[in-house]
Protein backbone atom coordinates (compact mmCIF):
# COMPACT_ATOMS: atom_id res chain seq x y z
CA UNK A 1 0.00 0.00 0.00
CA UNK A 2 1.37 3.45 -0.84
CA UNK A 3 0.07 6.34 0.79
CA UNK A 4 1.39 10.10 1.15
CA UNK A 5 -0.44 12.98 2.44
CA UNK A 6 -2.07 15.66 1.02
CA UNK A 7 0.40 18.32 0.55
CA UNK A 8 -0.60 21.57 2.24
CA UNK A 9 -0.38 25.22 0.48
CA UNK A 10 2.85 27.35 0.41
CA UNK A 11 1.15 30.19 2.36
CA UNK A 12 4.06 32.46 2.15
CA UNK A 13 3.43 32.75 -1.35
CA UNK A 14 1.02 35.70 -2.18
CA UNK A 15 -0.40 34.09 -5.22
CA UNK A 16 -1.84 31.34 -2.69
CA UNK A 17 -2.80 33.83 -0.61
CA UNK A 18 -4.56 35.84 -3.25
CA UNK A 19 -6.59 32.83 -4.62
CA UNK A 20 -7.92 31.97 -1.07
CA UNK A 21 -8.87 35.45 -0.54
CA UNK A 22 -10.85 35.01 -3.80
CA UNK A 23 -12.53 31.78 -2.59
CA UNK A 24 -13.11 33.70 0.69
CA UNK A 25 -15.53 36.71 -1.42
CA UNK A 26 -16.84 34.25 -3.88
CA UNK A 27 -18.29 32.07 -1.32
CA UNK A 28 -22.18 34.49 -1.96
CA UNK A 29 -23.23 34.13 1.23
CA UNK A 30 -25.51 33.30 3.10
CA UNK A 31 -25.62 29.46 1.62
CA UNK A 32 -28.83 27.72 2.04
CA UNK A 33 -28.05 24.17 3.53
CA UNK A 34 -31.20 21.84 3.18
CA UNK A 35 -32.03 18.22 4.84
CA UNK A 36 -31.16 15.79 1.84
CA UNK A 37 -32.52 12.06 2.03
CA UNK A 38 -32.20 10.35 -0.92
CA UNK A 39 -31.34 13.09 -3.06
CA UNK A 40 -34.19 15.02 -2.44
CA UNK A 41 -34.08 18.71 -0.91
CA UNK A 42 -35.82 19.50 1.39
CA UNK A 43 -35.37 23.80 2.11
CA UNK A 44 -37.48 25.13 4.58
CA UNK A 45 -34.84 26.86 7.00
CA UNK A 46 -35.01 27.58 10.41
CA UNK A 47 -31.88 28.41 11.90
CA UNK A 48 -28.45 29.62 10.56
CA UNK A 49 -24.49 29.07 11.31
CA UNK A 50 -23.44 32.41 11.72
CA UNK A 51 -19.43 33.55 11.28
CA UNK A 52 -17.59 33.47 15.17
CA UNK A 53 -15.73 36.89 13.23
CA UNK A 54 -18.77 38.92 12.83
CA UNK A 55 -21.57 37.45 14.35
CA UNK A 56 -23.88 38.94 12.13
CA UNK A 57 -22.95 37.67 8.90
CA UNK A 58 -24.82 34.96 8.00
CA UNK A 59 -22.81 31.98 6.61
CA UNK A 60 -26.18 29.21 6.49
CA UNK A 61 -29.64 29.65 6.47
CA UNK A 62 -30.23 25.89 7.55
CA UNK A 63 -33.50 23.47 7.40
CA UNK A 64 -33.35 21.25 10.76
CA UNK A 65 -34.21 17.62 10.16
CA UNK A 66 -37.62 16.70 11.72
CA UNK A 67 -37.90 13.19 12.82
CA UNK A 68 -39.73 12.56 9.69
CA UNK A 69 -36.58 13.17 8.14
CA UNK A 70 -34.24 10.81 10.43
CA UNK A 71 -36.56 8.18 9.85
CA UNK A 72 -36.81 8.57 6.06
CA UNK A 73 -32.90 9.19 5.94
CA UNK A 74 -32.25 5.86 7.84
CA UNK A 75 -34.55 3.70 5.42
CA UNK A 76 -32.89 5.53 2.60
CA UNK A 77 -29.18 4.45 4.01
CA UNK A 78 -30.56 0.88 4.68
CA UNK A 79 -32.12 0.50 0.77
CA UNK A 80 -29.01 1.79 -0.42
CA UNK A 81 -26.26 -0.43 1.40
CA UNK A 82 -26.88 -3.75 -0.36
CA UNK A 83 -26.55 -2.43 -3.87
CA UNK A 84 -23.49 -0.36 -3.12
CA UNK A 85 -21.71 -3.24 -0.87
CA UNK A 86 -22.33 -5.19 -3.50
CA UNK A 87 -19.97 -2.89 -5.51
CA UNK A 88 -16.73 -4.10 -3.70
CA UNK A 89 -14.16 -2.50 -2.17
CA UNK A 90 -12.45 -1.91 -5.25
CA UNK A 91 -15.29 -0.13 -7.17
CA UNK A 92 -16.01 2.22 -3.76
CA UNK A 93 -12.47 2.64 -3.50
CA UNK A 94 -12.50 4.25 -6.72
CA UNK A 95 -15.15 6.15 -6.00
CA UNK A 96 -13.94 7.32 -2.96
CA UNK A 97 -10.79 8.48 -4.43
CA UNK A 98 -12.33 9.92 -7.06
CA UNK A 99 -14.41 12.07 -4.22
CA UNK A 100 -10.79 13.29 -2.63
CA UNK A 101 -10.46 14.27 -6.44
CA UNK A 102 -13.94 16.80 -5.91
CA UNK A 103 -12.16 17.75 -2.65
CA UNK A 104 -9.24 18.57 -4.43
CA UNK A 105 -10.87 20.92 -7.08
CA UNK A 106 -12.73 22.55 -4.42
CA UNK A 107 -9.53 22.95 -1.82
CA UNK A 108 -10.12 27.04 -1.84
CA UNK A 109 -13.95 26.78 -1.15
CA UNK A 110 -13.53 24.43 1.51
CA UNK A 111 -11.10 25.84 3.63
CA UNK A 112 -12.85 29.04 3.02
CA UNK A 113 -15.90 27.57 4.33
CA UNK A 114 -13.93 26.38 7.56
CA UNK A 115 -12.99 29.92 7.86
CA UNK A 116 -16.08 31.52 7.94
CA UNK A 117 -18.24 29.08 9.42
CA UNK A 118 -15.80 28.08 11.76
CA UNK A 119 -13.17 30.90 12.08
CA UNK A 120 -10.38 28.59 11.53
CA UNK A 121 -7.12 30.46 10.27
CA UNK A 122 -5.86 29.07 6.71
CA UNK A 123 -2.95 26.98 7.90
CA UNK A 124 -5.31 24.79 10.10
CA UNK A 125 -8.55 25.54 7.31
CA UNK A 126 -5.91 24.33 4.99
CA UNK A 127 -5.08 21.64 7.13
CA UNK A 128 -8.46 20.55 7.45
CA UNK A 129 -9.01 19.82 3.81
CA UNK A 130 -6.14 18.32 3.42
CA UNK A 131 -6.41 16.04 6.27
CA UNK A 132 -10.25 15.22 4.52
CA UNK A 133 -8.74 14.11 1.39
CA UNK A 134 -6.49 12.29 2.93
CA UNK A 135 -9.28 10.13 5.09
CA UNK A 136 -10.79 9.37 1.73
CA UNK A 137 -7.85 8.24 0.34
CA UNK A 138 -6.48 5.90 3.07
CA UNK A 139 -10.03 4.37 3.57
CA UNK A 140 -10.16 3.55 0.05
CA UNK A 141 -7.02 1.75 0.16
CA UNK A 142 -7.66 -0.04 3.60
CA UNK A 143 -11.19 -1.15 1.96
CA UNK A 144 -9.40 -2.98 -0.51
CA UNK A 145 -6.75 -4.61 2.08
CA UNK A 146 -9.71 -5.23 4.61
CA UNK A 147 -11.68 -7.68 1.35
CA UNK A 148 -8.47 -9.47 0.49
CA UNK A 149 -7.47 -10.24 4.29
CA UNK A 150 -7.92 -13.88 5.02
CA UNK A 151 -4.97 -15.53 7.15
CA UNK A 152 -6.88 -18.72 8.09
CA UNK A 153 -5.48 -22.16 9.26
CA UNK A 154 -6.55 -24.24 6.35
CA UNK A 155 -6.58 -28.16 6.48
CA UNK A 156 -7.13 -30.88 4.19
CA UNK A 157 -10.47 -31.40 3.26
CA UNK A 158 -11.61 -27.69 4.86
CA UNK A 159 -11.78 -24.31 3.54
CA UNK A 160 -12.16 -21.87 5.90
CA UNK A 161 -12.89 -18.21 4.56
CA UNK A 162 -13.32 -15.15 6.53
CA UNK A 163 -14.44 -11.87 4.90
CA UNK A 164 -15.81 -8.71 6.74
CA UNK A 165 -19.38 -7.50 5.68
CA UNK A 166 -20.78 -4.22 5.71
CA UNK A 167 -22.90 -3.52 9.32
CA UNK A 168 -25.83 -1.84 7.34
CA UNK A 169 -26.66 1.82 8.66
CA UNK A 170 -23.81 4.16 9.83
CA UNK A 171 -24.73 7.54 11.67
CA UNK A 172 -22.41 9.82 11.96
CA UNK A 173 -22.20 12.86 14.54
CA UNK A 174 -19.54 15.13 13.15
CA UNK A 175 -17.91 17.93 15.33
CA UNK A 176 -17.45 21.56 14.32
CA UNK A 177 -14.13 22.20 15.10
CA UNK A 178 -12.85 19.83 12.26
CA UNK A 179 -16.05 20.40 10.19
CA UNK A 180 -14.67 18.80 6.90
CA UNK A 181 -11.72 16.28 7.69
CA UNK A 182 -13.50 14.72 10.97
CA UNK A 183 -16.81 14.45 9.37
CA UNK A 184 -15.31 13.10 6.02
CA UNK A 185 -13.07 10.51 7.48
CA UNK A 186 -16.36 8.93 9.64
CA UNK A 187 -18.23 9.35 6.81
CA UNK A 188 -15.47 7.55 3.99
CA UNK A 189 -15.19 4.88 6.64
CA UNK A 190 -18.63 3.37 6.56
CA UNK A 191 -18.78 4.11 2.81
CA UNK A 192 -14.99 2.44 1.85
CA UNK A 193 -17.06 -0.55 4.16
CA UNK A 194 -20.12 -1.33 1.98
CA UNK A 195 -22.29 0.53 4.53
CA UNK A 196 -24.82 3.44 3.82
CA UNK A 197 -24.35 6.74 5.69
CA UNK A 198 -26.59 9.11 7.63
CA UNK A 199 -24.45 12.52 8.56
CA UNK A 200 -25.42 14.42 11.37
CA UNK A 201 -23.30 17.66 11.19
CA UNK A 202 -22.70 19.74 14.42
CA UNK A 203 -25.36 23.01 14.13
CA UNK A 204 -22.14 25.40 13.74
CA UNK A 205 -20.87 23.94 10.57
CA UNK A 206 -23.73 22.76 8.36
CA UNK A 207 -22.07 24.79 5.54
CA UNK A 208 -19.04 22.56 5.59
CA UNK A 209 -20.95 19.63 5.40
CA UNK A 210 -23.38 20.02 2.49
CA UNK A 211 -19.87 21.03 0.74
CA UNK A 212 -18.61 17.35 1.50
CA UNK A 213 -21.87 15.59 0.94
CA UNK A 214 -21.68 17.71 -2.72
CA UNK A 215 -18.75 16.30 -3.37
CA UNK A 216 -19.30 12.52 -2.02
CA UNK A 217 -22.30 13.15 -4.77
CA UNK A 218 -20.49 14.37 -7.31
CA UNK A 219 -17.80 11.98 -7.54
CA UNK A 220 -20.28 9.37 -7.63
CA UNK A 221 -21.68 7.97 -4.17
CA UNK A 222 -25.35 6.71 -4.88
CA UNK A 223 -27.02 9.64 -3.38
CA UNK A 224 -29.45 6.98 -1.04
CA UNK A 225 -26.02 5.85 0.67
CA UNK A 226 -25.23 8.88 1.91
CA UNK A 227 -28.03 11.36 3.28
CA UNK A 228 -27.54 14.76 4.90
CA UNK A 229 -29.59 15.52 8.36
CA UNK A 230 -28.58 19.02 9.50
CA UNK A 231 -29.70 20.10 13.13
CA UNK A 232 -29.26 20.30 16.58
CA UNK A 233 -28.75 17.66 19.53
CA UNK A 234 -32.26 16.62 19.13
CA UNK A 235 -31.76 15.06 15.63
CA UNK A 236 -28.61 13.77 16.57
CA UNK A 237 -30.29 11.89 19.64
CA UNK A 238 -33.08 10.65 17.12
CA UNK A 239 -30.52 9.58 15.01
CA UNK A 240 -29.11 7.83 17.36
CA UNK A 241 -32.22 5.92 19.37
CA UNK A 242 -33.17 5.06 15.75
CA UNK A 243 -33.22 0.61 15.36
CA UNK A 244 -32.56 0.70 12.01
CA UNK A 245 -28.55 2.39 12.74
CA UNK A 246 -25.87 -0.36 13.06
CA UNK A 247 -22.81 2.09 14.01
CA UNK A 248 -22.23 5.55 15.47
CA UNK A 249 -19.56 7.29 14.51
CA UNK A 250 -19.29 10.21 17.01
CA UNK A 251 -16.53 12.92 17.58
CA UNK A 252 -17.41 15.82 20.43
CA UNK A 253 -18.04 16.28 24.06
CA UNK A 254 -17.42 13.55 26.49
CA UNK A 255 -21.23 14.52 27.78
CA UNK A 256 -22.44 13.76 24.55
CA UNK A 257 -20.61 10.99 23.79
CA UNK A 258 -22.03 9.05 27.06
CA UNK A 259 -25.48 9.73 26.19
CA UNK A 260 -24.70 8.56 22.98
CA UNK A 261 -23.12 5.08 24.57
CA UNK A 262 -26.02 4.98 26.93
CA UNK A 263 -28.76 5.61 23.90
CA UNK A 264 -26.68 3.06 21.68
CA UNK A 265 -27.04 0.16 24.60
CA UNK A 266 -30.68 0.04 25.27
CA UNK A 267 -32.51 -2.27 22.64
CA UNK A 268 -35.41 0.09 20.22
CA UNK A 269 -38.69 -1.99 19.51
CA UNK A 270 -37.94 -4.06 16.40
CA UNK A 271 -34.09 -3.76 16.72
CA UNK A 272 -32.45 -6.84 16.61
CA UNK A 273 -28.69 -6.38 16.40
CA UNK A 274 -26.20 -4.78 18.86
CA UNK A 275 -25.61 -0.77 18.13
CA UNK A 276 -21.59 -0.12 17.83
CA UNK A 277 -20.37 3.15 18.96
CA UNK A 278 -17.12 4.52 17.51
CA UNK A 279 -16.72 7.59 20.13
CA UNK A 280 -13.73 10.54 20.38
CA UNK A 281 -14.26 12.47 23.13
CA UNK A 282 -12.45 15.28 25.24
CA UNK A 283 -9.44 15.58 26.26
CA UNK A 284 -6.96 16.97 28.88
CA UNK A 285 -3.81 17.10 27.61
CA UNK A 286 -0.85 17.12 29.61
CA UNK A 287 3.03 17.72 28.35
CA UNK A 288 5.72 16.80 30.42
CA UNK A 289 8.99 19.46 30.60
CA UNK A 290 12.09 17.66 32.38
CA UNK A 291 14.88 19.44 33.88
CA UNK A 292 16.97 18.62 30.19
CA UNK A 293 13.92 19.95 27.88
CA UNK A 294 15.41 21.69 24.76
CA UNK A 295 13.26 24.80 25.91
CA UNK A 296 13.84 26.47 22.86
CA UNK A 297 11.72 23.86 21.30
CA UNK A 298 9.53 23.26 23.88
CA UNK A 299 8.34 27.09 24.24
CA UNK A 300 7.07 27.50 20.39
CA UNK A 301 5.68 24.10 20.85
CA UNK A 302 3.68 24.71 23.58
CA UNK A 303 2.61 27.74 22.46
CA UNK A 304 0.86 26.04 19.24
CA UNK A 305 -0.46 23.10 21.00
CA UNK A 306 -2.00 25.26 23.82
CA UNK A 307 -3.01 28.44 21.44
CA UNK A 308 -3.66 27.15 17.67
CA UNK A 309 -7.06 27.47 16.50
CA UNK A 310 -7.33 29.03 20.25
CA UNK A 311 -7.34 25.76 21.87
CA UNK A 312 -10.22 24.31 20.30
CA UNK A 313 -8.71 20.99 19.57
CA UNK A 314 -9.39 17.80 21.84
CA UNK A 315 -5.80 17.36 21.22
CA UNK A 316 -4.82 20.97 22.54
CA UNK A 317 -2.45 21.55 25.62
CA UNK A 318 -4.06 22.00 28.73
CA UNK A 319 -1.56 21.15 31.29
CA UNK A 320 2.75 21.67 31.15
CA UNK A 321 3.62 19.66 34.04
CA UNK A 322 7.21 21.91 34.52
CA UNK A 323 10.46 20.18 36.38
CA UNK A 324 11.05 22.84 39.32
CA UNK A 325 14.27 23.44 37.95
CA UNK A 326 13.43 24.42 34.67
CA UNK A 327 9.58 26.23 35.89
CA UNK A 328 10.60 29.87 36.78
CA UNK A 329 12.87 29.69 33.03
CA UNK A 330 9.95 28.44 30.68
CA UNK A 331 6.94 30.17 32.99
CA UNK A 332 9.15 33.44 31.85
CA UNK A 333 9.75 32.75 28.24
CA UNK A 334 5.92 31.20 27.95
CA UNK A 335 4.75 34.98 28.98
CA UNK A 336 7.15 36.36 26.33
CA UNK A 337 5.77 34.33 23.57
CA UNK A 338 2.35 34.52 24.68
CA UNK A 339 2.92 38.70 24.40
CA UNK A 340 3.65 38.08 20.64
CA UNK A 341 0.29 35.94 19.53
CA UNK A 342 -1.65 37.94 17.04
CA UNK A 343 -5.31 37.49 18.05
CA UNK A 344 -7.46 38.29 14.73
CA UNK A 345 -10.01 37.38 12.63
CA UNK A 346 -9.57 34.05 11.40
CA UNK A 347 -9.18 35.26 7.79
CA UNK A 348 -6.41 37.48 8.25
CA UNK A 349 -2.70 35.77 7.62
CA UNK A 350 -0.28 35.19 10.25
CA UNK A 351 -3.18 35.21 12.50
CA UNK A 352 -2.64 32.97 15.82
CA UNK A 353 -5.38 33.25 17.79
CA UNK A 354 -9.02 33.30 16.29
CA UNK A 355 -12.35 33.69 18.17
CA UNK A 356 -13.80 31.05 19.07
CA UNK A 357 -16.89 28.88 17.79
CA UNK A 358 -19.85 30.88 20.20
CA UNK A 359 -20.98 33.08 22.70
CA UNK A 360 -21.25 30.01 25.26
CA UNK A 361 -18.18 29.21 24.87
CA UNK A 362 -16.20 32.43 25.21
CA UNK A 363 -18.30 32.89 28.56
CA UNK A 364 -17.48 29.40 29.90
CA UNK A 365 -13.37 29.80 28.80
CA UNK A 366 -13.95 33.18 30.49
CA UNK A 367 -15.39 31.33 33.50
CA UNK A 368 -12.70 29.39 33.93
CA UNK A 369 -10.07 32.26 33.93
CA UNK A 370 -12.10 33.66 36.41
CA UNK A 371 -11.86 30.62 38.50
CA UNK A 372 -8.04 30.75 38.39
CA UNK A 373 -7.73 34.36 39.79
CA UNK A 374 -10.79 33.79 42.39
CA UNK A 375 -8.52 30.81 43.58
CA UNK A 376 -5.38 32.79 43.88
CA UNK A 377 -3.91 31.79 40.86
CA UNK A 378 -0.99 34.20 38.73
CA UNK A 379 -3.50 34.60 35.43
CA UNK A 380 -1.14 35.92 32.64
CA UNK A 381 -3.78 37.11 29.58
CA UNK A 382 -1.85 40.04 27.86
CA UNK A 383 -3.65 41.18 24.48
CA UNK A 384 -6.70 43.21 23.59
CA UNK A 385 -9.31 41.57 21.67
CA UNK A 386 -11.24 42.97 18.40
CA UNK A 387 -14.10 44.55 19.35
CA UNK A 388 -16.19 42.27 17.06
CA UNK A 389 -16.33 38.21 17.47
CA UNK A 390 -16.13 35.76 20.29
CA UNK A 391 -12.43 36.52 21.54
CA UNK A 392 -10.96 35.29 24.21
CA UNK A 393 -7.45 36.38 24.69
CA UNK A 394 -5.06 33.44 25.48
CA UNK A 395 -3.94 32.71 29.39
CA UNK A 396 -1.16 31.57 30.76
CA UNK A 397 -1.82 30.29 34.65
CA UNK A 398 0.42 28.96 37.34
CA UNK A 399 0.02 28.87 41.12
CA UNK A 400 -3.13 26.79 40.72
CA UNK A 401 -4.68 24.99 44.10
CA UNK A 402 -4.29 20.91 43.97
CA UNK A 403 -7.54 19.91 42.66
CA UNK A 404 -8.66 23.31 40.82
CA UNK A 405 -11.37 22.82 37.95
CA UNK A 406 -9.08 24.72 35.60
CA UNK A 407 -6.32 21.29 35.81
CA UNK A 408 -8.93 18.75 36.27
CA UNK A 409 -11.96 19.84 33.36
CA UNK A 410 -11.74 20.19 29.54
CA UNK A 411 -11.93 23.75 28.83
CA UNK A 412 -11.49 23.57 24.91
CA UNK A 413 -9.76 27.12 24.89
CA UNK A 414 -6.94 28.86 25.25
CA UNK A 415 -6.22 28.41 28.46
CA UNK A 416 -2.52 27.01 29.92
CA UNK A 417 -2.25 26.04 33.43
CA UNK A 418 1.89 25.53 34.54
CA UNK A 419 2.53 23.65 37.40
CA UNK A 420 5.62 22.24 39.14
CA UNK A 421 6.67 18.56 39.31
CA UNK A 422 9.29 16.88 40.99
CA UNK A 423 10.13 15.02 38.80
CA UNK A 424 9.03 13.37 35.45
CA UNK A 425 7.68 10.34 37.42
CA UNK A 426 5.65 12.87 39.58
CA UNK A 427 4.50 13.99 36.09
CA UNK A 428 3.42 10.82 34.80
CA UNK A 429 1.41 10.30 37.70
CA UNK A 430 -0.72 13.07 37.42
CA UNK A 431 -1.76 11.70 34.08
CA UNK A 432 -2.16 8.24 35.16
CA UNK A 433 -4.30 9.79 37.91
CA UNK A 434 -6.42 11.38 35.13
CA UNK A 435 -9.54 9.92 33.34
CA UNK A 436 -8.89 11.49 30.09
CA UNK A 437 -5.93 9.89 27.93
CA UNK A 438 -5.64 11.33 24.69
CA UNK A 439 -3.12 13.07 24.01
CA UNK A 440 0.09 14.22 26.03
CA UNK A 441 3.67 15.31 25.45
CA UNK A 442 7.31 14.70 26.36
CA UNK A 443 10.43 17.22 26.15
CA UNK A 444 13.31 15.31 27.30
CA UNK A 445 17.08 14.74 25.86
CA UNK A 446 17.16 11.06 27.63
CA UNK A 447 16.76 8.37 25.79
CA UNK A 448 15.81 6.36 28.78
CA UNK A 449 13.14 9.48 29.93
CA UNK A 450 11.83 9.10 26.46
CA UNK A 451 11.66 5.23 27.14
CA UNK A 452 9.66 5.28 30.49
CA UNK A 453 7.72 8.14 30.10
CA UNK A 454 6.17 6.31 26.94
CA UNK A 455 5.47 2.93 28.83
CA UNK A 456 4.13 4.73 32.04
CA UNK A 457 1.70 7.17 30.02
CA UNK A 458 -2.17 5.80 29.20
CA UNK A 459 -2.24 8.80 26.31
CA UNK A 460 -3.59 7.40 22.49
CA UNK A 461 -1.11 9.78 21.21
CA UNK A 462 2.35 10.81 22.71
CA UNK A 463 4.66 13.19 21.23
CA UNK A 464 8.02 13.52 22.03
CA UNK A 465 9.82 17.19 21.87
CA UNK A 466 7.38 18.45 19.31
CA UNK A 467 3.81 20.02 19.66
CA UNK A 468 0.88 17.47 20.44
CA UNK A 469 -2.01 18.26 17.64
CA UNK A 470 -2.66 17.55 14.12
CA UNK A 471 -1.85 13.86 14.03
CA UNK A 472 -1.75 12.86 10.41
CA UNK A 473 -3.56 10.28 9.01
CA UNK A 474 -1.40 7.18 8.54
CA UNK A 475 0.97 8.52 10.28
CA UNK A 476 -0.35 9.34 14.00
CA UNK A 477 -2.97 7.45 14.05
CA UNK A 478 -5.59 9.48 16.07
CA UNK A 479 -7.72 8.31 19.47
CA UNK A 480 -8.06 8.56 22.96
CA UNK A 481 -8.57 6.01 25.54
CA UNK A 482 -10.37 5.95 29.11
CA UNK A 483 -13.07 9.34 29.15
CA UNK A 484 -11.25 10.05 25.80
CA UNK A 485 -13.21 7.73 23.40
CA UNK A 486 -13.23 4.14 22.67
CA UNK A 487 -10.17 3.65 21.87
CA UNK A 488 -10.45 3.65 18.13
CA UNK A 489 -7.64 4.71 16.16
CA UNK A 490 -9.23 7.35 13.05
CA UNK A 491 -6.87 7.07 10.28
CA UNK A 492 -5.11 3.91 11.63
CA UNK A 493 -5.14 0.52 9.88
CA UNK A 494 -7.61 -1.43 12.45
CA UNK A 495 -9.88 1.74 11.88
CA UNK A 496 -12.35 0.00 9.44
CA UNK A 497 -12.89 -2.98 11.24
CA UNK A 498 -15.36 -0.26 13.44
CA UNK A 499 -17.96 -0.75 10.89
CA UNK A 500 -17.67 -4.28 9.61
CA UNK A 501 -19.04 -7.37 10.79
CA UNK A 502 -16.72 -10.69 10.21
CA UNK A 503 -17.92 -13.82 8.88
CA UNK A 504 -16.74 -17.03 8.25
CA UNK A 505 -17.48 -19.94 5.76
CA UNK A 506 -16.25 -23.04 6.75
CA UNK A 507 -16.89 -25.53 3.85
CA UNK A 508 -15.95 -29.23 3.58
CA UNK A 509 -14.32 -29.67 0.91
N1 LIG B 1 -6.99 14.99 15.16
C1 LIG B 1 -6.83 16.30 15.70
C2 LIG B 1 -5.41 16.53 16.11
O1 LIG B 1 -4.62 15.61 16.10
C3 LIG B 1 -7.76 16.58 16.85
C4 LIG B 1 -9.17 16.19 16.60
C5 LIG B 1 -10.21 16.84 17.51
O2 LIG B 1 -10.01 17.91 18.06
O3 LIG B 1 -11.28 16.23 17.60
O4 LIG B 1 -5.08 17.62 16.48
Amino acid sequence: MSFTNEPLLELRRAPVRAGLTDALIALALPWSVPVIVAGERRDAPTFTSTDPGAPTRVVAEVTAATEADVDAAVHAAARAAPAWEAKGAHARAAILSRAAGELRRRRPQLAALAVRECAKPWPEADADVCEAIDFLEYYAQRAIALESTDGLVQLPGERNTLRYAARGVVAVVGPWNFPLAIPAGMVAAGLATGNGVVLKPAEQSPACALALVEAFHAAGVPPAALNLLPGEGDVGAALVAHPGVHTIAFTGSGAVGLSILKTAAELQPGQRHLKRVVAEMGGKNCVIVDADADLDDAVPALVYSAFGFAGQKCSAAARALVHHRVKDTLLERLHGAVDQLLIDQAERFGVDVPPVIEPAARDRIHAFVQTARDQGARVHQPGTVPPHGHFVAPAVIDGLPVGSRVTEEEIFGPVLAVESVRSVDEACAIVGAQPFALTGGLFSRDPATVERVSRLLPVGNLYVNRHITGAMVARQPFGGNRLSGTGTKAGGPDYLLQFVEPRVVTEDT
